[in-house]
C-alpha cells in the first residue's frame, strides 16, 4: 500500500475581528475559553492501529516543517502567559518518540504559572521512560489500550507490542502518574466483546477507563457509522456484569461522561464524541507539530504560527493570532450533519 498524502489546507488570520471583546484569553464567539492546550509533537508512530492509520504508515512531515524544540518553548510560553492555557497535553502521533522530549516537558514545567502536564501515548518503551518522564515534569498520563489479548492486539496496531504496553502502564502508576488513565476505541468484529474484560483489568490494577467512540479521522477514510460501537452499546455489555450509577463528580469540560461501578469510588468514563457530542463545553485549542493552530479536531482551517515565529513576530503578535483563530472556532463538529467533510488531517496528524 502507498502512503497516504496529506494534503494540508493553510489559513492565515491576519487582523483580529472587530468584534471580539478585549480580552487576553482565547474566547470564541460562543462563550467558550479555551484553557486546554494539545501540543502534537510528531506525527509519526511505531504502532499502526487500524482505525487511526494504513499499514503502510503515511508520509511523514519532513523535518524542516516541524517546530523546532525552541520553537515549541516559545509558543507555549505565549500560550500560558499571554492567554491563559493553564493544562498541556503533549500528543501526537507518538509524542515519545520525539527527541528531547523530557527537555520540553521541563521547559514546560519551568513556565509560570505552571500548567498540568498530560501525556497521550501508546505506551511503547514507557516502562524504560515513565520515571524519567515523571522527574522532567509530567503530572498524569492517558494510555491507549485497546484490547488485552496478543492475537488481537497484533490485528489492531499491526505490531506485537501488547506485553510492552502493558509493561508500561504498570511503570508509568510505580512512578506516580497517578491515575493513570486508559483510552480504549472498541472496532467492530475486532474487539467489540471486550468492554468488560478491560474494565475488570483496569480495576484491578487501578487504571481509570474511558472508552472513546472511533471517530472519522482516519487517514484511510474507512470510518462509518454503521459499523462504530456506541457508548450505549458499551454501556449495556458493561451493565450485565457491573452496576453503574452517574458519579456524582461535575463534568465541567471533561469529554467523558462518568459512571460509578458497583457504587464507587472506581469509575468508568465513556467519550461519545459522535452520539453525544460535548461541543458546546469543549475548551481545547490544538498545536500540529508543523505549527499550525486548530480550534477542533475537526476544524478544516489551520493558523500558521510557524511562518510568523520564523519571520521574528514577538510573543504578543503570536499570542493575536491565537485569539483570532479561538475567535472564528465554530459551534461543534458536523460529523451527524448531511455533507460532514472529514479533515484532510488524519488523527495522527493533528494530534489526538
Ligand atoms: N499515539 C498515542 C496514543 O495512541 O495514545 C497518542 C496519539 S493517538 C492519535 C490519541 C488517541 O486517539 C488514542 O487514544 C487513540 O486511541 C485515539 N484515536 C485514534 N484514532 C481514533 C479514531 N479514529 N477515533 C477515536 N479515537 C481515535
Ligand atoms: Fe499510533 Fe496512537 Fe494512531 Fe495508534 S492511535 S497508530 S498508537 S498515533
Amino acid at each position: 500500500m502507498s502512503a497516504v498524502d496529506l494534503g494540508i489546507p493553510r489559513l492565515r488570520v491576519t487582523a483580529p475581528s472587530a468584534d471580539r471583546p478585549d480580552s487576553p484569553l482565547l474566547l470564541d464567539r460562543f462563550g467558550r475559553v479555551a484553557t486546554d492546550l494539545r501540543v502534537s509533537l510528531t506525527d509519526r508512530c511505531n504502532l499502526r492501529c487500524t482505525y487511526c492509520m494504513p499499514a503502510a504508515g503515511l508520509d511523514w512531515m519532513p523535518r524542516a516543517e516541524m517546530l523546532s524544540d525552541a520553537e515549541i518553548g516559545a509558543v507555549l510560553r505565549v500560550a500560558v502567559r499571554e492567554l491563559g492555557v493553564t493544562s498541556v497535553r503533549f500528543t501526537g502521533g507518538e509524542p515519545t518518540l520525539r527527541k528531547g522530549i523530557e527537555q520540553i516537558i521541563a521547559d514546560t514545567a519551568a513556565l509560570a504559572p505552571r500548567p498540568r502536564i498530560s501525556m497521550t501515548t501508546n505506551a511503547i518503551g514507557l516502562a524504560r521512560r515513565a520515571a524519567a518522564l515523571a522527574d522532567a515534569g509530567v503530572d498524569r498520563i492517558n494510555v491507549s489500550l485497546d484490547t488485552l489479548r496478543r492475537d488481537r492486539f497484533s490485528e489492531l496496531t499491526r505490531r506485537d507490542r501488547l506485553e510492552d504496553v502493558l509493561a508500561g502502564l504498570a511503570a508509568a502508576r510505580d512512578a506516580g502518574l497517578n491515575p493513570v488513565k486508559v483510552n480504549a476505541v472498541l472496532v467492530r468484529g475486532r474487539n467489540d466483546d471486550e468492554a468488560v474484560p478491560l474494565l475488570r483489568y483496569c480495576l484491578d490494577n487501578g487504571y481509570h477507563l474511558r472508552f472513546i467512540e472511533q471517530m472519522p479521522l482516519d487517514a484511510q477514510h474507512g470510518w462509518n457509522r454503521a459499523d462504530m460501537v456506541t457508548a450505549a452499546e458499551i454501556l449495556s455489555q458493561l451493565r450485565k456484569a457491573f452496576d453503574l450509577t452517574p458519579s456524582p463528580t461535575p463534568r465541567g469540560a471533561a469529554p467523558a461522561e462518568r459512571w460509578l461501578v458497583d457504587g464507587g469510588p472506581a469509575e468508568v468514563g465513556v467519550i461519545a464524541s459522535v452520539t453525544r457530542p460535548f461541543c458546546g463545553d469543549c475548551d481545547r485549542t490544538r498545536l500540529t507539530a508543523d505549527g499550525q493552530l486548530r480550534s477542533c479536531l475537526f476544524s478544516q482551517t489551520e493558523t500558521d504560527l510557524r511562518g510568523p515565529l520564523r519571520a521574528g513576530a514577538d510573543d504578543g503578535e503570536i499570542a493575536e493570532l491565537w485569539r483570532a483563530a479561538m475567535w472564528a472556532k465554530l459551534a461543534g463538529h458536523t460529523i451527524n450533519e448531511a455533507g460532514f467533510a472529514q479533515p484532510l488531517r488524519p488523527m495522527s496528524a493533528i494530534g489526538g
